[in-house]
């Protein structure tokens, strides 16, 4: 049994490029702080392209051999950086909570998920299954390889610290690629953390890298080079059309997990105290900060007013601070512009409306803490309706009948999650199906699982993370037409 150490002994503060830390060429760093308290954590290597085109070299020199090993050997290294993990859930937990904010319990779960899909596509890897395919003509036959896309270029936000890396290292390094990673700028200790126990669990040097620094420098070096054959990203749409524009020239395959605005329909015929469970998992898991969380509501007139009733009564009692201290439930936004915007979401609404039912502004315990809140009588044309919230902010539109709800629901650019409490059976299908998102929970708030495919339509990416298809994103198909 490996001991687990105090979060500072994962706390590193240079870069990892070639198997080796290291410092920015120009000496600068650019620090990180807790937005719990506002106080400095730490620094880390404000690096740009030159730095990141070393990083782009390393993983491409050492990407052969590692895809020359059998899915079986690299399947072994990835399980132990799962163990590693593990093993070390509460120190990387803590460092996650002290740099992110979300409560430490949330944080523990969040290393076990990041895990998982490092464990799952562990295995997965062992089943790149190719294809023999009937031939077209007598003296042919045709093989499918399935091959390793390269070297991949991932960028990640500051949400999910571990997990959003984890759900593209673990297919890329299992199909037998290397990757360039760049985290986000708030939250880069995890990352750090995470390439430690890779080069302890024996990822060998240049198979992961990550660079830390300004994201333009960085993002510019990665699209442009034409040695990395993919972009992995999950962020916002609209730094993933940068991404998209940016990849255009050298024809790179593009993974991406942007925004959301996922609606969450409860009609007459739902259990009310599920529905109202669901909604507090859907929208206050990390304070309403991931791209799956719930942005509208839209409840059906029958049921309207005791969901809001009992809504707003658990939302009263949902206990806000400092991530580290036992008991809470809601932790700081990010950052101060995060609250700027949810304020300004309620600020729009209300002035459009709305009703404050619950909160309805900044916390008393000021810095970047926002209070949960509830606003009915929310009506199409808001600002809550139409772009992502990011906070811990529940709006709730009252709707008539089915069909009225599912147009509603539809209205936007997104289609990422939605969600929809009812107990008929034939509307669960009716309703599932005309939702255009990638995701719907059916009487459940909850859909992340690394067993599962996660991604979205419309404006809201490509590709899927986890599951069998999350390998797909990484390996490229060759096929062999051998004549007799
Ligand atoms: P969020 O709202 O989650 O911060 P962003 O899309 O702004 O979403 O950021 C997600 C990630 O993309 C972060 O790592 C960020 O540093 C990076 N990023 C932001 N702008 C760019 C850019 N122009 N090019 C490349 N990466 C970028």
């Amino acid at each position: 049994t490996t001991p687990s150490f105090p979060y500072t002994h994962f706390l590193r503060q240079q870069a990892y490029i070639a198997g080796q830390w290291c410092d920015a060429d120009s000496g600068r760093t650019l620090s990180v702080t807790d937005p719990a308290t506002g106080q400095m954590l730490g620094t880390v290597p404000d690096m740009g392209a030159a730095e990141t085109a070393r990083a782009v070299a390393a993983a491409d020199a050492a990407r052969h051999a590692w895809a020359a090993r059998t899915a079986g050997d690299r399947a072994r290294v990835l399980r132990r950086l799962y163990d590693l993990m593990l093993a070390h859930q509460d120190a990387l937990a803590e460092l996650l909570t002290r740099e992110q904010g979300k409560p430490l319990a949330e944080a523990r779960g969040e290393i076990a998920y990041a895990a998982a899909f490092i464990e799952w596509f562990a295995e997965e890897g062992k089943r790149a299954y190719g294809e023999v395919i009937p031939p077209h003509a007598a003296n042919r036959r045709i093989v499918c390889l399935k091959q390793p896309v390269g070297v991949v270029g991932a960028i990640t936000p500051w949400n999910f610290p571990a997990a959003m890396i984890t759900r593209k290292l673990g297919p890329a390094l299992a199909a037998g690629c290397a990757m360039v990673l760049k985290p986000a700028s708030q939250t880069p200790f995890s990352a750090l953390a995470l390439a430690a126990l890779a080069e302890e669990a024996g990822v060998p040097p240049g198979v992961f890298n990550v660079v830390t620094g300004g994201a333009r420098a960085i993002g510019g070096a990665l699209t442009a080079d034409p040695v990395v054959r993919k972009i992995s990203f999950t962020g916002s749409t609209e730094v993933g059309r940068t991404l998209m524009r940016q990849s255009a020239d050298t024809i790179k395959r593009l993974s991406l997990e942007l925004g959301g605005n996922a609606p969450f329909l409860v009609f007459d015929d739902a259990d009310v105290d599920a529905a109202v469970d669901g909604a507090i998992a859907s929208k206050f898991r990390n304070g309403g900060q991931t791209c799956v969380c719930t942005n509208r509501f839209y409840v059906q007139a029958g049921i309207h007013d005791r969901f809001v009733d009992k809504l707003a009564r658990r939302v009263a009692e949902l206990r806000v601070g400092n991530g580290l201290e036992p008991g809470v439930e809601v932790g700081p936004l990010i950052d101060a512009a995060a609250v700027d915007k949810v304020a300004e979401h309620v600020g729009d609404a209300v002035a459009k409306g709305a009703r404050v039912v619950v909160g309805g502004g900044r916390h008393a315990l000021g810095g970047s803490y926002f209070t949960p809140t509830v606003l009915s009588g929310v009506t199409p044309g808001m600002r809550l309706t139409e772009e992502e919230t990011f906070g811990p902010l529940a709006g709730i539109v009252r709707f008539q009948d089915e069909a009225d709800a599912v147009a509603q629901a539809n209205d936007s650019a997104y289609g990422l999650a939605s969600y929809v409490y009812t107990r008929d059976i034939g509307r669960v299908w009716r309703v599932a199906e005309a939702l255009e998102a990638g995701m719907v929970g059916v009487n459940t708030g909850l859909i992340s699982t690394e067993v599962a495919p996660f991604g979205g339509v419309k404006q809201s990416g490509l590709g899927r993370e986890g599951s069998r298809h999350g390998l797909d994103d990484y390996l490229e198909v060759k096929y062999l037409c051998l004549g007799l």
